[in-house]
């Protein structure tokens, strides 16, 4: 994309629209006309061979709207005076191999797999937890043919698209019942709505948090039709605080994991359980925002801080909900446990009709959930195995990638360093790992994490002490090759 005029990615503009400038601009601009009879008709450029081809692979519409779109640009360039004559007959040839590139730049998909060397597991602006691919081949499945989503195969009339998934997650956790929406926020607005429209909401002021792109917890709240009853103070909150705001008007207690920050320091917030005796005395329900879907307590320190979600309900949480797509790692979905007659209620709001979820992410809720019945979710879902991947083994395979590389113009070394869980979750907690630091010949870090970044495939990096750093723990072992052949050729075209 050397020599083209700027204007050729412009928008595309309408044929009608070109052929008025077009004439407007002969008129202007006389002494240019010759240039312009030298452009080809549309209809001539559809004659070429490789043009032909184009539009037996693709459709004759995009094609010649991309030509329209590349002659506008010559036309364009020529009446602003910003091509040559010279730059105009080299630019002819390349005409057909324009046209290919514009179509292939409309027809490749926006939203795209990327290489995610940052260390950030659930990295939320990269689409959190990926999903294993037995999951994914579970809802192609249900995808491709029809279902029994609402479909009582047994009663042979209609049924409800929680079944599948609420039997699972009853016999996993113990729970009397659970329902699913589009995300953790969804699931809040629900429950609040549900149980606490008008009323009061208790909630410690240690708990109102910003979860992320402007997410507030409060906000959301409000929106419920809920009435927000902040207790305690920001850095402490004590059980008789609660116990004191409780009136006529309270509908919930609210518990809320702060993901995203602590209060260190001098600070206070009652247990579970002494919530849950507060909810006992006084036939309050204790809905409990857990965050990350931690299910059950494992052996990763780095996570001792996160909320269980088992352990939640064991301890008389009436009401569990989190995101499908953190510590669970599944789709994204907003997971609601606890007892049945509040499940039925939330069940039953007209808002769930706007916030339920498609048969796609049913399909991979129940096959995530199916890791855990068989305790193969450490190996078999992403987030899990990149959690548990041993420090030493990211070195081997960034020994692998410093062997490819070895050749280039370029200084590498493997330092000792940190991966982080992210997506708000375990915020302070970090996990041993090795990482490529690369100091670049030629290029910035900031030029060389950009052009990272703008590859054919995308690979996000992070730059620390004027170094850019790459961590394997979060790329898939069979991206590795992709991170070799793409510093290759960015530096084999900087040594040019
Ligand atoms: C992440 C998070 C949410 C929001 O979850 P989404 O699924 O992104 O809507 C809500 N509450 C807590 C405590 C969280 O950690």
């Amino acid at each position: 994309m050397s020599s083209l005029p700027q204007a050729i990615s412009d928008q595309p503009i309408s044929t009608m629209e070109y052929r008025s400038r077009q004439q407007s601009s002969i008129i202007s601009d006389v002494p240019s006309q010759h240039l312009f009879r030298s452009l080809p008709a549309v209809s001539r450029i559809l004659e070429f061979e490789e043009v032909q081809a184009l539009i037996n692979q693709t459709s004759q519409e995009l094609v010649v709207e991309a030509a329209t779109v590349i002659l506008d640009g010559l036309r364009r360039a020529i009446s602003e005076g910003t091509i040559s004559e010279e730059a105009l007959k080299g630019t002819l040839p390349e005409i057909p191999a324009r046209i290919a590139a514009l179509v292939d730049e409309w027809l490749t998909p926006s939203l795209r797999p990327i290489v995610n060397a940052t260390g950030v597991i659930l990295f939320t602006n990269a689409g959190r937890s990926p999903l294993s691919r037995s999951v994914l081949e579970q809802a192609a499945e249900v995808g491709q043919h029809y279902s029994n989503l609402e479909y009582n195969l047994e009663a042979g009339g209609r049924g409800h698209r929680d079944l599948h998934f609420e039997a699972r997650a009853k016999r996993l956790l113990g729970c009397e019942a659970a329902t699913v929406c589009n995300n953790a926020a969804a699931a809040i607005l629900l429950t609040l709505n549900t149980l606490a429209l008008g009323k009061k909401v208790l909630v410690s002021r240690g708990e109102l948090i910003e979860i992320g792109g402007s997410f507030r917890l409060p906000a959301v709240m409000e929106k419920s039709g809920a009435v927000l009853r902040e207790v305690g103070t920001t850095n402490k909150t004590k059980a008789a605080d609660y116990r004191d705001a409780i009136d006529d008007e309270t509908a919930l207690i609210l518990r809320v994991h702060p993901s995203n920050y602590q209060i260190i320091g001098f600070t206070e917030r009652p247990e579970i359980s002494e919530l849950v005796a507060i909810s006992r005395e006084s036939g309050i329900p204790l809905f409990h925002d857990a965050g990350s879907g931690y299910l059950f307590r494992g052996d990763q320190p780095f996570l001792s801080q996160e909320p269980v979600v088992s352990e939640s309900l064991q301890l008389g949480s009436d009401l569990v909900c989190f995101s499908g797509d953190k510590l669970l790692g599944g789709p994204q979905a907003g997971l609601i446990l606890g007892r049945k007659a509040l499940v039925d209620r939330i069940r039953k709001n007209p808002l769930m009709r706007a916030l339920r979820v498609d048969k796609l992410t049913y399909a991979c809720l129940e096959a995530t959930l199916r890791e855990y019945q068989t305790g193969s979710y450490r190996d078999s879902l992403p987030i899990w195995k990149m959690m548990s991947l041993p420090a030493t083994d990211v070195k081997r395979r960034a020994e692998g990638v410093l062997e490819g590389i070895a050749s280039l113009p370029l200084e590498a070394e493997l330092i000792e360093g940190f991966s982080v869980p992210g997506g708000g979750s375990a915020p302070e907690e970090q996990i041993p790992t090795w990482l490529i630091s690369i100091a670049s010949k030629g290029l910035t870090p900031n030029q060389l994490e950009q052009q990272l970044r703008r590859s054919p495939t995308p690979i996000l990096t992070r730059i620390e002490n004027d170094r850019v750093l790459l961590d394997l723990r979060t790329v898939f072992p069979e991206q590795d090759a992709v991170i070799v052949e793409r510093l290759g050729v960015i530096y084999r075209s900087i040594a040019e």
